[in-house]
């Protein structure tokens, strides 16, 4: 059966009821582009970039920024590659960026709030993702979008960059939602952004106020609460179809999630390299009509244990 799975991987995943999923990969570099387009990714809907900035002690110049974003644009073919912009803080710490100490760095200085006051740190990256070729193949997106003033000050900066450099073509850019408040204003950035993404890791953790790299807490941590669930719809519903919406967080390529992601209205789901064969396999079995109907019903229950149990008869009937 798997080897039936990665035959038809290079193929469009489309469901019973005709939604066409776009299955794309979540990697943290070029050498695992090749490993995502060879098992027959869709594109990439996550690049972390902050693996080229972790464990060294100054900032990756613009051109070894630039060599990895071109060879990761390479190892894809055509295929369309999305790079977020450096996410640090909470865990990720670098030790050439100097930080005033937080209470918690989960909630202080990071995203857009790190650039305002280290903005070198985004105009280099910036410098180095408009220099790969072919430009429209590369999809810019922000983390940690609060409201849509953040996006356009990125966007701005993006412009400047890019008048600086002489280009005329600019790549789309497209704002993370993994705040609450991302999810609640998603009308307002739907109007701003080209694509959004839902970051189902960090949106159950600030959804929850519990902490994700936190042992005790991650059995409760669980995306399918309800709260969290709703915090998703309205995402979706206050997007209205203005901009594709895409989920990169782990629930994307969970086997209880993912098929409820999709029945909500997600266009694309973007998972681990090694699951893509699976994930489009369950694609293309699923009737997501099944689950739709019965959405407000499951939105409706108590807590996160209701929603496994009622969720599980149902994703086993759709598929
Ligand atoms: C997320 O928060 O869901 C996400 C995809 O980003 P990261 O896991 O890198 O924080
Ligand atoms: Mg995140």
């Amino acid at each position: 059966q798997a080897e039936a799975e990665r035959a038809k991987a290079h193929h469009e995943a489309v469901t019973c009821d005709g939604r066409v999923v776009e299955v794309a990969a979540n990697i943290g570099s070029s050498e695992e582009a090749r490993q995502a387009h060879a098992n027959g990714a869709d594109g990439v809907g996550l690049m972390r970039s902050e693996f080229l900035f972790l464990g060294r002690d100054q900032a990756p110049r613009e051109a070894q920024q630039l060599a990895e974003y071109q060879a990761t644009i390479d190892a894809l073919g055509a295929k369309p590659l999305v790079i977020r912009t450096l996410d640090i803080g909470a865990d990720k710490q670098l030790s050439y960026v100097s930080l005033p100490s937080a209470p918690n760095p989960a909630m202080g200085i990071r995203g857009t709030r790190l650039w305002q006051s280290n903005p070198e740190l985004l105009d280099t990256q910036l410098r180095a993702l408009l220099g790969v070729k072919p430009l429209r193949h590369l999809r810019i997106m922000v983390p940690m979008i609060s409201d849509v003033s953040e996006l356009e000050w990125v966007r701005e900066r993006m412009e400047v960059t890019a008048a600086e450099m002489h280009l005329t073509e600019l790549p789309l850019l497209g704002a993370m939602i993994e705040v609450p408040s991302a999810a609640l204003c998603a009308g307002s950035l739907s109007r701003a952004a080209d694509f959004l993404s839902i970051g189902t890791n960090d949106l159950t953790q600030y959804g929850l106020a519990m902490d994700r790299e936190d042992p005790l807490l991650a059995a409760r941590a669980d995306v399918l609460h309800p709260g969290i669930l709703r915090l998703i719809q309205a995402a979706l519903q206050g997007t209205a179809g203005r901009c594709p919406v895409a989920v990169c967080g782990a629930a994307a390529g969970d086997p209880l999630a993912g098929p409820l992601l999709v029945a909500m209205g997600v266009d694309e789901l973007s998972v681990e390299p090694s699951r893509i064969a699976a994930v489009k396999a369950r694609v293309r079995r699923l009737d997501s009509r099944i689950i739709a109907s019965e959405l407000e019903r499951l939105l409706a229950l108590p807590d996160a244990a209701a929603v496994r149990h009622e969720l599980a008869p149902l994703v086993d009937a759709a598929l």
